[in-house]
C-alpha cells in the first residue's frame, strides 16, 4: 500500500498504538517485533479490542479487510510519522546529548507551554519507535514540539532526525556513555553531531548551544548559534547561586537579573535549566513565566528525586549512570551540607573496554571525598578492588542495610537502571 493511502487511513483513525493492551477505539494497531514478542500475533486481539485497522507484516496474520499487509511494520511506522510531520509543519526542537536529555526536554516543554500548545516526548520514549510514536501524536493544535532523541550506536541520531526533521537543535552535552556501542568518545561526538549535520544541510537553521562546551562548539560551524552558559554577555547568561541540595540560580538578560529556586538536585542541572531559558527567551516567553515554569517543575522517575523516609534523606538517582553523570552526581553530593553522608553506587553498564578504568576513576574520586559510608554494588566495582564495602548485587545491599539500619544519613543512590538500586528506599 502506498504511503498516501496508509496516511489517509491513519487520519481516519487519528491515533496509532503498538500495544495490544492499550487500544483506543478506532485507532490503528501497528504490529512491531521485539526480542521476545511478535506483534503480528496480537493483531486479531487489537481489532477485537476496538482498533479499526491492524497493520501486519506477516501474510498469515492478514485475515480480512481490517488488516493492512506491509513489508515492514517498523518502517511503516517511521514513514507514517515522517509523512505526518511534513503535513503539519509544526516547528520541532530536537534534543539529544549524553546526559540531561529528558530533564532538558521537560524543562524546555514546561517553559514553552507557558505561551504555546506544545507536544513533547512522553517519559523517555526517545528511540526509533518512541520518536515516531511521539510525532504521530502531533495534531493541528500544537504550535511547537519538543522531541527527545537518544542513541547508543553510531547512525542512530541520523535515522531519528530523518524521521523528525527538526527545525531547531539542542545537544545538551557529550560525555562518556554507551562506549561499547559507540566505540570511542569520538564516536559519541560524531553521533550526537548528526543532529547538527542534518540542520546544516537543511540550511539557515538555529541551534541552542552551551557556550563553554568546546566539543559542541567544534562541530557547530555553519549554524546559527543561540548561546547560553556562564560567561557574561550571552543570549542567556546564568550563575549558580546555591545547590544544597536544590539548585538555585540566576539568569541575566539585557539589563535584568532573574533569580530562580528550583526543585532540581545537582549543579549539573544549571546547564539544563539555562538551555530551557534560552529556548523560552528565543521564542518570546515572558521572563516571569520562564522563571515560574522552572521553579514549579518537579523531577520524576528516580531522576534526582529527593525522598525523606523519616529515617534518612535520600537523593535517588537510580535511573541511569555513566562516568560523566556519576562524577557530576558525586561532585555535587560532596558539596551538600549534611552531618552524615553516605553513597550507595551501582555499576555503570555498557562501557566496554573502558569499563574497569572508569570504575577505578570513580573509586579514586571517592577516596578524596571522605563520605561517612560508601557501599558499592556490582561486579565491575568489585573488580577494581577498593577499601569500600562491596556487594554482588542489590539484594546483598538490602541485607546489609537490614542489619545495620542506618539512621540520620543523607544518602546518594546512583547506578545503572539494571542494577535496580531504585528498590533501596524501602530499606532506608
Ligand atoms: P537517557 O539516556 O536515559 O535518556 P537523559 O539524557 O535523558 O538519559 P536525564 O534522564 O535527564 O538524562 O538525566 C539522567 C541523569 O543524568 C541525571 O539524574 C543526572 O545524574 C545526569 N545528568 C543530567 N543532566 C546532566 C548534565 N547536564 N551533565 C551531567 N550529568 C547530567
Ligand atoms: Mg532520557
Amino acid at each position: 500500500m502506498e504511503i498516501e493511502e496508509l496516511y489517509s487511513r491513519f487520519q481516519v483513525c487519528g491515533t496509532v498504538t503498538t500495544d495490544s493492551r492499550h487500544c483506543p477505539q478506532g485507532s490503528m494497531f501497528i504490529a512491531l517485533k521485539g526480542e521476545t514478542f511478535n506483534g503480528n500475533a496480537f493483531a486479531a486481539q487489537a481489532l477485537a479490542q476496538g482498533c479499526r485497522y491492524a497493520v501486519v507484516d506477516e501474510p498469515e496474520y492478514a485475515r480480512g479487510e481490517s488488516y493492512i499487509l506491509v513489508d515492514d511494520c517498523l518502517q511503516v511506522l517511521q514513514q507514517l510519522a515522517n509523512y505526518h510531520r511534513r503535513q503539519l509543519k509544526t516547528p520541532i526542537i530536537g534534543i539529544t546529548g549524553t546526559n540531561g536529555k529528558t530533564t532538558t526536554k521537560e524543562l524546555v516543554s514546561s517553559v514553552l507551554s507557558k505561551k504555546y500548545k506544545v507536544l513533547f516526548t512522553q517519559g523517555n520514549l526517545n528511540n526509533h519507535i518512541g520518536v515516531p510514536l511521539t510525532l504521530l501524536r502531533l495534531n493541528k493544535e500544537h504550535e511547537m514540539a519538543v522531541v527527545e532523541m537518544g542513541a547508543n550506536h553510531p547512525g542512530e541520531i541520523k535515522a531519528l532526525v530523518q524521521i523528525a526533521e527538526p527545525d531547531y537543535g539542542l545537544i545538551t552535552n557529550v560525555g562518556k556513555a554507551h562506549l561499547l556501542g559507540f566505540g570511542s568518545f569520538e564516536g559519541v561526538i560524531k553521533t550526537k553531531g548528526e543532529l547538527y549535520d542534518f540542520l546544516r544541510e537543511k540550511g539557515n537553521a538555529t541551534i541552542f548551544i552551551q557556550n563553554e562546551n568546546s566539543y559542541l562548539n567544534a562541530i557547530a560551524h555553519g549554524l546559527h548559534c543561540v548561546r547560553y552558559g556562564q560567561a557574561s554577555g550571552l543570549f542567556v547568561s546564568g550563575k549558580l547561586l546555591s545547590c544544597s541540595p536544590f539548585l538555585a540560580f540566576e539568569w541575566m538578560s539585557e539589563r535584568n537579573t532573574y533569580p530562580v529556586q528550583t526543585h532540581l538536585i545537582g549543579a549539573y542541572n544549571l546547564d539544563n535549566a539555562l538551555a530551557s531559558v534560552a529556548v523560552g527567551k528565543y521564542f518570546d516567553v515572558a521572563p516571569e513565566d520562564i522563571c515560574e515554569a522552572l521553579s514549579t517543575y518537579m523531577p520524576q522517575n528516580n531522576r534526582s528525586q529527593l525522598v525523606d523516609t523519616g529515617r534518612n534523606k535520600l537523593i535517588v538517582d537510580a535511573y541511569n549512570a555513566n562516568p560523566t553523570s556519576m562524577m557530576a552526581a558525586l561532585e555535587n553530593f560532596r558539596q551538600v551540607q549534611a552531618p552524615h553522608k553516605m553513597v550507595i553506587l551501582g555499576d555503570m553498564k555498557e562501557l566496554g573496554e573502558a569499563s574497569l578504568e572508569e570504575h577505578r576513576k570513580i573509586v579514586g574520586f571517592l577516596d578524596g571525598c571522605r563520605f561517612d559510608r560508601v557501599m558499592l554494588a556490582g561486579p565491575e566495582f568489585k573488580a577494581v578492588a577498593s577499601a569500600y564495602e562491596h556487594f554482588d548485587n542489590v539484594d546483598a545491599v538490602k541485607e546489609a542495610l537490614e542489619k545495620s539500619k542506618p539512621v540520620g544519613f543523607t544518602i546518594l543512590i546512583k547506578g545503572s537502571n539494571s542494577m535496580k538500586l531504585s528498590q533501596l528506599p524501602a530499606y532506608l
